[in-house]
């Protein structure tokens, strides 16, 4: 009985990452002048191949740009990545 709830539970999850893959989200980026896709620094570490560290590095050099939430996340601009 247990096992099948969680089955289920599983494939929501999966259907919910899927969905979220499909739309990217947008954020207007200064430095680009231009609405550009944005990524987590762990997906820019992932797409990369290399540790959120490094990542970091790159945006405390300048060479990625960072998008400005109000919040505490920090965003990569797709288009300096
Ligand atoms: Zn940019």
């Amino acid at each position: 009985m247990g096992g099948k709830r969680r089955i289920v539970i599983t494939i929501e999850a999966h259907r919910l990452t899927i969905v979220r893959a499909r739309r990217p989200v947008e954020m207007w980026c200064e430095r680009c002048g231009k609405d550009v896709p944005i990524l987590t620094p762990e997906a820019a570490a992932a797409l990369a191949g290399v540790s959120p560290r490094a990542i970091y590095r790159r945006v405390e050099s300048g060479e990625l740009h960072i998008i400005e939430t109000g919040t505490k996340a920090l965003l990569i601009c797709s288009g300096s990545f």
